[in-house]
């Protein structure tokens, strides 16, 4: 089947984020690790291609996504989204315009939007600027964040340099008179020659009629909520088939493995609910893997039950961590922590694990590149935005939920583990 919507996201977990919206109207959702190389094949009605382009040299991110572009139409897709960051991560260069006008020359179409609110998470657009909670963006942490400090928070200022067209915005006002007044206003600055819109968002009801308004675009952009209602007006209209096909959640065996990187404060609790279960866990130590290697965390897991889904975890206090790096340094901390993570999912998948629990975002990173996965099917949702994912590693068909930070409830190792039993 031919592809509807083809995306494209500027990081791996925003691609995540945007695949797990898009799968909860219960439609195939296809998650590809980079540009597929070679023929299409088994292309699903939304497919998104995650890049690492956020802060690549404009000229890389721009060629990077006109690639993705490519193979999302040779799989049949007419309709695209370029997916960033609800916080509008950008550096003054880009990548977020400039991707977007490559794009656009690309489809050879006139006019796009820029909508990244996604108010469920208290990101909201009034008269063009971009609130995180309470606070303007350029108040908000966002203010500090080491690769992309976003010190405005004008999203038409912050457009207006990267791009060659021109910028426009469709205010609340218009929006909240609904996707036929969205339509005209976008005609009437189309008339003007106004290129890029941005548009105010503040409640999920001004993303349905943005989606409305706006589903038949060649290209639209934002962050993951504004394509949330897409599916559903797709379907709606036939655009795809009700018999569009579903997620085919495979045969698993039972055995399962959870494995912790993130030393976040939720994914601290996260691991002493679990142990509390009565779980086995072995506890990773840094400073030790530095000396020993993973060979300890090796041999104990040799001998554990992997029907009892047992955890390894790095995963400490702020004091540890820090402890821990003042020794190593930060970077040679955590890969030390990762390549140990690494080798104990390929041996417990060795072992006959077919359901693997994973926090940490980067930690995600290193776990599915072991496992060479470049390819995840969506399925259902453990916790908002943290779906179980189904792919193949050495031949072997296995279940995945990867875990950033400070997702999911205090029990999610227990939840994610029952929830699948429930499939
Ligand atoms: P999060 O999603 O919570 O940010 P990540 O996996 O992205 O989690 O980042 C956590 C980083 O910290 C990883 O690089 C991981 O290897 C590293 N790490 C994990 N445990 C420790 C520890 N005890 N000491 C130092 N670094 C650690």
């Amino acid at each position: 089947m031919a592809t509807v919507l083809g995306c494209i996201a500027d990081d791996f977990t925003g691609a995540t984020d945007l695949a797990g919206l898009l799968a909860r109207s219960g439609v195939r959702v296809s998650l590809r690790m980079g540009v597929p190389q070679g023929p299409v094949t088994d292309a699903a009605p939304f497919e998104v291609i995650a890049l690492k382009i956020r802060t690549s040299p404009v000229d890389e991110a721009t060629s990077r996504a006109g690639e993705a572009l490519d193979w999302l139409r040779a799989a049949g897709a007419e309709r695209f989204f370029w997916k960033y960051c609800s916080t509008f991560d950008s550096t003054a260069e880009g990548n977020i315009g400039p991707v977007a006008e490559a794009l656009m020359a690309r489809l050879g179409t006139a006019q796009t939007i820029y909508c990244p609110a996604f108010p469920e998470n208290g990101r909201a657009i009034f008269m063009g600027n971009l609130f995180v909670g309470r606070q303007p963006l350029a108040e908000s942490p966002m203010k500090d964040h080491p690769l992309t400090p976003m010190r405005d928070s004008n999203l038409m200022r912050l457009l207006e340099p990267q791009v060659q067209g021109t910028v426009g915005l469709i205010d609340r006002l218009t929006v909240a008179r609904g996707a036929k007044a969205i339509r005209a206003e976008l005609a009437r600055l189309a008339d003007e020659g106004i290129v890029h819109v941005v548009m105010d968002a503040v409640a999920n009801s001004d993303l349905e009629e943005i989606a409305g308004a706006c589903r038949d675009m060649a290209l639209m952009t934002g962050g993951s909520a504004v394509a949330m209602p897409l599916p559903a007006l797709y379907l709606a209209d036939g655009t795809l088939a009700q018999d569009a096909p579903a997620l085919e959640v495979p045969n698993l065996a039972p055995e399962a493995i959870v494995l912790s990187g993130s030393c976040s404060a939720m994914t601290n609790k996260q691991v002493a609910a679990y142990l509390a279960t009565g779980a086995e866990g072995f506890r990773l130590d840094p400073l030790d893997l530095a000396e020993n290697g993973p060979r300890a965390a090796l041999d104990w897991l040799a001998t554990q039950d992997l029907s009892k889904a047992p955890l390894i975890y790095a995963t400490a206090d702020p004091a540890s961590v820090r402890a821990a790096q003042a020794k190593l340094g930060v970077a040679r901390a955590g890969e030390i922590v990762e390549e140990a993570l690494s080798a104990c999912v390929i041996a417990a998948r060795d072992r006959g694990a077919r359901r693997i629990v994973v926090a940490g975002g980067e930690t995600s990173g290193a776990v599915t590149q072991a496992l060479g996965v470049d390819r995840l099917e969506i399925g259902p949702e453990i916790a908002p935005g943290v779906p179980w994912c189904f792919c193949q590693s050495a031949g072997h068909p296995i279940a995945l939920t990867l875990k950033s930070g400070n997702f999911g409830s205090e029990n999610f190792f227990s939840e994610a583990l029952q929830k699948l039993e429930a499939l």
